[in-house]
């Protein structure tokens, strides 16, 4: 890259591991192109982030306190990941609109040539037209995914399912109805996204395809840049191993229980940051991963730990016994896994995964087959890139597209559904090989991207020098 004057780039990142842990490895990225970088972020998050995002002397954290008191929220719970109820949820909710002040007032003081704002923060498109600087909106979601949504906005959701979203490249219907307001408050957020000056997008062209690139800046003239998966920029172990929050498992527990296993022969069940299943669907789960007789890593909440002396507790969401029987077979997370970790490990076979869009890009970056389990948000879309467009998972046949909720759900995913999805995958069949193969394609890809010449990488110089003359530009006017 010639020599230029280096960007001075802010990035705000919304209070959700989802959101933080890709938007702060995208920063990363820029730093270690020679840009300066300031993520914005409040006390705890920045804590979390001082142990967890490679170091770099370009890059740095600024704190704005976080209104803890105000809404009544304890110490320290500061980030939608870390609460465990619906009151602490919204209290979360409240305390995140409420950050706008300090940072607008740091931001006016010290103007970047560039902010990156996670969308949920639709205030900042204002503060950088005040500012007369380009802001890039980062929602976290693939450009596939975008497209859909931006395909569906006619649809009136009030009918059931199923639907066919109109003039995508592929033919996708949707069999589950999402929740209206979640989809009018997504649109709302959406539209205002279209005015910023372009999109992040944490994904490698290959994956979204250039059908979807196409289709995108054709439909909305909008540009997106694809510069993922941000995740591979975690080299080390420990890098790996520490994101988003502390891991409960230890690197050395972790790799040691896997290191004893055989090549693609581990399923991997994780169901991201926010989903919090009813006792009776977990205890489903329980008995569906055990009848498929694989040995598999199974992250549950943290909650499910302290119920450990109550056996009768225990029973609601584990069968008698599990644990015994499954000693040598399973391990159970309690917590917060170390997921980077576990899906680049020789031994991991298939994820069942709810379809977050990091857990996704994740388990292709390491071409890892997926069983696919949206939850909510804007899973069920993510579910059909892997399995009907790109062929790299299945469908486990999940139909209830829920809230961000606790416990409430009223169609569960039985036992049956979930031992076939995994032998589908696991029991070595031709269907399985050729899907495990396009993974491991889509893998190598992944990887390729990010390397010097490869596409992200690519991107992300384009992206730079445009950014640059734009700052010049403005300097000259
Ligand atoms: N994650 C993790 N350990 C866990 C759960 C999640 O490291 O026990 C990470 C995961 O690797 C991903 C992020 O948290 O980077 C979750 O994002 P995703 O988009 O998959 O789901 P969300 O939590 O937003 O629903």
């Amino acid at each position: 890259m010639e020599e230029r004057k280096a960007l001075k780039l802010y990035f705000i990142h919304y209070l959700a591991a989802g959101h933080m842990i890709p938007l702060c490895d995208i920063a990363t990225l820029f730093a270690s192109r020679g840009q300066h970088v300031t993520i914005i972020t409040t006390p705890s998050n920045a804590e979390i982030l001082q142990k967890s995002i490679p170091s770099h002397s370009l890059l740095r954290l600024h704190r704005v306190p976080f209104p803890s008191q105000e809404v009544g929220l304890p110490d320290g719970i500061e980030n939608l990941s870390s609460v465990t109820d619906l009151e602490n949820l919204s209290k979360v909710f409240q305390a995140t609109g409420m950050l706008q002040p300090p940072i607008q007032q740091f931001v006016e003081q010290h103007p970047p040539d560039c902010i990156v704002a996670d969308f949920l923060f639709p205030w900042v498109d204002d503060l950088a037209n005040k500012l007369g600087i380009p802001r890039l909106a980062f929602n976290g979601f693939s450009l596939f995914t975008i497209c859909a949504m931006e395909s569906a906005k006619a649809h009136s959701f009030d009918s059931s399912a199923p639907f066919r979203i109109p003039s995508l490249p592929h033919p996708i219907t949707i069999n589950a109805t999402p929740p209206k307001e979640m989809i009018l408050f997504l649109q709302s957020m959406l539209e205002t996204e279209l005015k910023s000056y372009g999109l992040i997008i944490n994904n490698f062209a290959e994956l979204d395809g250039e059908e979807y690139i196409e289709h995108y800046e054709k439909t909305t003239g909008h540009k997106a840049w694809h510069l993922g998966p941000a995740s591979l920029i975690r080299r080390s172990a420990q890098e790996k191993a520490e994101r988003g929050q502390k891991s409960v498992v230890s690197v050395h527990e972790c790799l040691s229980w896997l290191d004893s296993k055989r090549d693609n022969s581990v399923l991997y069940i994780c169901f991201g940051s926010l989903c919090h299943f009813p006792d009776e669907q977990l205890y489903e789960m329980a008995c569906g991963i055990e009848a498929s007789g694989h040995e598999f890593v199974w992250v549950v909440p943290e909650k499910k730990g302290k119920e450990e002396e109550n056996e009768e507790e225990k029973e609601k969401w584990l069968p008698k016994g599990f644990e015994e029987r499954n000693k040598e077979k399973g391990m159970i997370i309690r917590g917060w896994a170390p997921q980077l970790l576990i899906l680049n490990h020789r031994a991991l076979g298939v994820f069942l995964t709810h379809c977050g869009w990091n857990s996704t890009v994740e388990a292709v970056s390491v071409g890892v087959p997926m069983i696919t389990w949206p939850v909510h948000g804007e899973q069920f879309y993510n579910e059909k890139l892997i399995t009907e467009v790109r062929g790299i998972g299945v469908e486990v046949g999940a139909a209830e597209w829920g809230s961000i909720g606790f416990g409430e759900r009223e169609k569960l995913v039985g036992r049956d559904s979930i031992e076939k999805a995994v032998n589908r995958l696991m029991d070595g069949g031709d269907e399985a090989l050729e899907i495990r193969r396009r993974a491991q394609e889509f893998g190598k890809k992944a990887r390729d991207a990010v390397q010097e010449g490869g596409s992200s990488h690519n991107n992300l110089t384009v992206l730079i020098h445009h950014l640059m003359r734009l700052r010049d530009a403005k300097l000259h006017h």
